[in-house]
């Protein structure tokens, strides 16, 4: 495995820290080993980047800069993610900006395609389409020039799919993976998407989305969804609590009207929590799945300018579903885990403090730099080093592509 390969690489020809190896340089760090290890008997050179997945999770931390995973793992001591194989840095901009958001940043990381501020699933072309007729879009959001996701790949071979998010679910980075609208505030177009679509498992908030209190639809069209007979739907966390996953049927679990509340507020059920259900549901599927898992709300923090323990505390439960998703995958070794940020919120500093740190801003939006990635598990990496965020999903389609030209 990998891990022994680094290691004896590592004390034999350098004597850097091997978590700077990691972090920094994978590619080069594999190079180096290729060379002398074949004569070591150990395992074969590019294992890793040549194996592919079977099954694929997907962990955002929206707007988690490094000062972010720093504030979380000065909060938890040490991160789960600290198992992972694989690190590196991903440029976060968009076709138009070089500061992107969280849709555009979201269809990027799904469809292998950069395109406009606030597009969910749909290409450049859909800004044309908008400005020549925006009321036959309208009536019609996922024709306007849709690009096809892994989740679109993922459903022709027969594999499940889930998101999981803290906000509603029909916010931008959720909604770029499962839904095509040509602007993120179609929050309702995308709830109805969701319905329509073949995702089997949506956690999360938004719950106004779907029964007509928010956007565009008078109708409430959650009551109906939810009495179909293939479909669990909970909408308080009691019914979360006392619910039991099944891999045959689709599970809806909205419980706020929107976003969920903070982790410094008691959210409930937690994104931990959500993540494990989603694997236990689809888990089931033995074509395998792609689940997306969202930490909505580092974002939110950033753009309030939080302070560092509400910053550090909801970083830090990023990390306890990166947690879930780790352990997941040590009983499932054909599962890839890719974690990663769509970009930086706020241009968050930590700056000493005496003996502690405090946060320090330069912004309330989103910030130009690059962001952190780590890849554990077969097809790993083909993550590492430093990626563009439409790299990432060109090699996440053609994954999930390889997987279905295999079903076939
Ligand atoms: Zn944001």
């Amino acid at each position: 495995m990998l891990p022994s390969r680094l290691t004896n690489c590592t004390t034999s020809r350098t004597r850097l820290p091997l978590a700077v190896l990691l972090i920094l340089f994978p590619a080069l760090l594999l190079a180096a080993c290729d060379s002398g290890d074949a004569e070591a008997g150990s395992a074969p050179a590019g294992r890793m980047d040549t194996e592919s997945p079977r099954s694929i999770v997907v962990l955002i931390g929206d707007g988690m800069g490094a000062a972010y995973f720093t504030a979380a793992r000065l909060h938890k001591g040490e991160l789960a993610m600290e198992r992972m194989e694989v690190g590196g840095l991903m440029d976060q901009r968009s076709a138009t900006s070089l500061v992107t958001g969280s849709a555009e940043a979201s269809t990027a990381l799904a469809t292998g395609v950069r395109t406009y501020g606030g597009a969910i699933g749909v290409g450049m072309g859909c800004r044309d389409l908008m400005a020549a007729d925006s009321a036959a879009m309208r009536a019609d959001p996922a024709a306007c020039d849709p690009l096809e996701s892994v989740f679109d790949v993922a459903h022709r071979a027969g594999m499940s799919t889930g998101v999981v998010a803290t906000s509603s679910v029909t916010h931008a980075t959720p909604a770029g993976f499962g839904t095509k609208v040509p602007l993120r505030s179609w929050q309702a177009e995308i709830a109805n998407q969701y319905m329509e679509s073949p995702i089997q498992v949506v956690l999360g908030g938004g719950q106004g989305w779907f029964d007509g209190r928010s956007g565009t639809f008078d109708t409430d069209r959650l009551t109906p969804f939810c009495a179909a007979a293939e479909v669990d739907c909970l909408l308080t966390p009691e019914e979360f609590e006392a619910h039991q996953p099944s891999a045959e049927r689709r599970l809806f679990g909205l419980f706020a009207e929107d976003g969920m509340p903070r982790f410094t507020e008691g959210r409930y059920p937690s994104l931990p929590q959500m993540t494990r259900t989603a694997l236990d549901v689809l888990a089931g599927n033995p074509a395998g799945f792609i689940l997306v898992v969202e930490g909505s709300q580092p974002d939110w923090l950033g753009h309030a300018n939080a302070p560092f323990h509400e910053i550090a505390a909801e970083s830090a439960d990023f990390d306890d579903a990166v947690e879930v998703a780790l352990d997941f995958q040590a009983e499932h070794p054909h599962v890839l885990v890719l974690v990663l940020s769509d970009h930086e919120t706020g241009g968050l500093a930590l700056l000493p403090d005496g003996d502690s740190l405090v946060a320090a801003y330069s912004s309330t939006g989103h910030t130009g730099e690059m962001v952190p990635l780590f890849a554990h598990g077969p097809g790993a990496l083909a993550f590492g080093g430093i990626r563009d965020n439409d790299e990432i999903g060109r090699t996440l389609v053609e994954m999930v592509r390889r997987i279905e030209v295999a079903v076939r």
